[in-house]
Parts: structure tokens; sequence; C-alpha cells
């Protein structure tokens, strides 16, 4: 069967006007990784350097043809909001934590979209005008911890995942992207269909843009009201003000990366800061702060002690075997 639907611009602007927040976006690959067989999402190269690539309608209404799959980013920086959440839940009992959660938007006057996934599903709610981040996350932690939901967090395998994970970015960070809906998952392939819907209308792009456009959006007064006294319940306090370890893009298969090899222990300013491994090794830096690993680029990593990227690498078993690889 094929993938490709017929798409307008007509039907980008309106997809727009849902999703899209700020301008940077991400692209999944066509093809699986050789070795584990995902399909990796990679934030599209400038043509020329430092020149930022961003999201037009056309791109857009290629996603919707099924030309190419992207995935959008919830938070703008410059004002801290977004205009949607997603609850992202994949694991045995998915669907059921989601009707629960879904069930409890609707008795707090909240209409929220369930679109299908690989094994649960993508809980959407969208506001009228941009709120602030935190109010929005305040919310659904609430929700989570009053139905004993679990949040994905560290240890945790199962749980939901709120997007927008951070609760404000800094101008230069992007957060976490989330595959847009509507579009083919390359990962699904034909035996499922290519494409995964909202449950909430016949499964076709015209109705399924209707049927969002339909939904009542939730207002920042609304908001503001069901979340007024209420803060991130204690269990869930320390994740959520976790910032999210840092993703490589367009990785490499064998490529070395450090992140794999240790457990941040902070952020500080621009970088990720943890025990320098090859420090470790002559039993220094107790104070597991000499190794800083970029935050944006967490390829770039140094010991603050001095040890060479080859004592690093030693240190962790990965020795660099000739330094033009390296
Ligand atoms: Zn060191």
């Amino acid at each position: 069967m094929d993938h490709r639907l017929p798409a307008t611009l007509d039907m980008a602007r309106a997809f727009s006007v849902l999703f899209v927040n700020r301008r940077a976006y991400t692209i999944q690959s066509m093809r699986p990784h050789p070795e584990s067989g995902r399909h990796y999402y990679y934030r599209p190269k400038a043509r020329e350097a430092g020149e930022p690539v961003e999201l037009t309608l056309e791109t857009v209404r290629r996603h919707l043809a099924g030309e190419i799959t992207i995935g959008i980013y919830a938070i703008n920086p410059i004002t801290q909001r977004c205009k949607w959440m997603a609850i992202d839940a994949d694991y045995k009992m998915a669907l059921e934590d989601l009707i629960k959660v879904q069930r409890q938007l609707q008795d707090d006057g909240i209409e929220a979209a369930l679109e299908k996934s690989k094994r649960g599903g993508h809980l959407w709610i969208f506001f009228e005008t941009p709120v602030l981040v935190r109010e929005a996350r305040i919310y659904i932690y609430h929700v989570a911890g009053k139905l004993a939901v679990q949040v994905k967090g560290a240890g945790l395998a199962d749980g939901i995942e709120i997007f927008p994970k951070q609760d404000q970015l800094r101008q230069e960070q992007f957060g976490n992207a989330i595959r847009a809906p509507l579009g083919v998952h390359w990962g699904a392939r034909a035996s499922r269909g290519w494409r995964y819907w909202y449950y909430g209308a016949d499964y076709k792009l015209d109705d399924q843009l209707a049927y969002l456009k339909g939904l009542k959006k939730v207002t920042e007064q609304h908001l503001q009201s069901i979340i007024a006294g209420k803060t991130v319940p204690q269990e869930f306090a320390q994740q959520a003000r976790r910032t999210e370890r840092p993703r490589y893009f367009e990785s490499r298969p064998g490529e070395f990366r450090i992140l794999d090899y240790v457990v941040v222990r902070r952020q500080a300013g621009r970088n990720w800061v943890t025990r320098c491994p090859s420090c470790a090794a002559q039993g220094h830096d107790k104070s597991g702060d000499n190794l800083a690993i970029s935050v944006e680029e967490p390829r770039k990593y140094c010991c603050w002690a001095g040890c060479t990227k080859e004592m690093i690498r030693a240190a962790v078993g990965r020795p660099i075997a000739d330094r033009r690889l390296a």
C-alpha cells in the first residue's frame, strides 16, 4: 500500500496553527540505523554554516503527504510557552493509563485527543493561546500524582512522558522533539498502515485536521484556575527539575559517546559535570566535578585537571586506536 496521501498547503496551514510553536524541527531518518534498527531523528543541516533551518509550510505539507516525517519542539524559548502538551505512553498498560488521564482531564473541563502509537498512544492537549510551560507541566504532574500514574524518570522503565520535558529553555536550547502527528512513521511500515491516527475521527487527513481544529482549546485562565495553589507533587519534584540528557544528533555507528560511559551529576551553565573517569582511575576527583561535557554538543568534553582525551578514552575502555579516526 502506498503511504503517500495528497496534502495541500491549506492542510499544512491548519496543522501549523495547532502544532508549530517554533521554527526549529527534526527529520526522521527513512532508513533504520544499521545496528539498532531504529529510525533516528536529526536536525536538518543548513546549506551555509550557522544558518538555522526553519520549518516552512512546504515542509509541513510534505510531512502530511508522507514524503518526509518531521519532529516538532514544544517550547518556544523566547516566550517559555507552549501551544500544546503531549503525554506519551508506550508500555504494556499504556492505553489504560492514558484513558485514565483523559477522563481526569475531562473532569477538569479539558478535551484531549488520543493518537495511536506503536504500543500505546499520545494524548494531546491544545491551548487557545500559548501558555507558560511551567504551568502546563504543573498541571500534568498533578494529574499523574492524583491518579498514581507513573512518570518515566531515572530508573523507571515504564511511565508516561510529558512533552515539553523541561520547564524552560535557554535561547540556544531546543528541548525534546516529538514525532509530529498525522505523518508516516518509518518504523511502523506497511504492516501497521504507515501512519498512526487520532481515534476521534476518520483516518483521513481532512477529517483528522477538522477534528483537531474543532476540539475545545484550553484557555490560559482556565489552566491557571485549575493549578491555583498547586505545585509539582513531592514524588516528582526532583525529576521535574531534572534537565534531559542531551541527544547525539546524526550519530554514526560505533561512534564513541562519552555519555554512554559516565553518569552526569548536574548541569553547570553550558556543561554537564561529573567525575572524570581518568582522574577516578587514579583515585582523584572525589568531588566528581572535573569532567565537563557540553550540553549543546556532547561530543565535546574535557577534564579540568588536564587529563587528555586519550587518557579519558583509555580509562573507559575505549582507547583511541587511530588519532585520525577519533
Ligand atoms: Zn581527569
